[in-house]
């Protein structure tokens, strides 16, 4: 077991297993409450994107997509942004570039 210091809160913490490595210094990380307000603030963005989608379908396929569970309208809004669909930008913490 390795401990590591969370890059976003600067608390400690011990990985566990399943960690997946965050690309952070050595000895750092993203510990497990950040991981999960990190991924809350993007679902809410690709909720929200999703829903933005769906107002654009015609009748048939909105209800279609609006049946389909969060966890697939989200990979498909992010599916979206990846082919170039629709940009987004996350607006959570960025640290400014260049
Ligand atoms: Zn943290």
């Amino acid at each position: 077991m390795k401990y590591l210091s969370c890059g976003c809160c600067g608390a400690g913490f011990q990985r566990w297993k399943g960690y997946v490595d965050q690309d952070q210094d050595k000895g750092f990380g993203i510990c497990a409450d950040c991981q999960a307000w990190i991924q809350g603030i993007e679902n809410k963005q690709l909720d929200k994107l999703a829903a933005e989608i769906q107002s654009t379908l015609n009748t048939g396929n909105a209800a279609k997509f609006a049946a389909m569970s969060p966890e697939i309208r989200r990979e498909f809004a992010a599916d979206a942004i990846a082919k170039g669909l629709v940009t987004f930008s996350f607006k959570h913490d960025r640290q400014a570039t260049g």
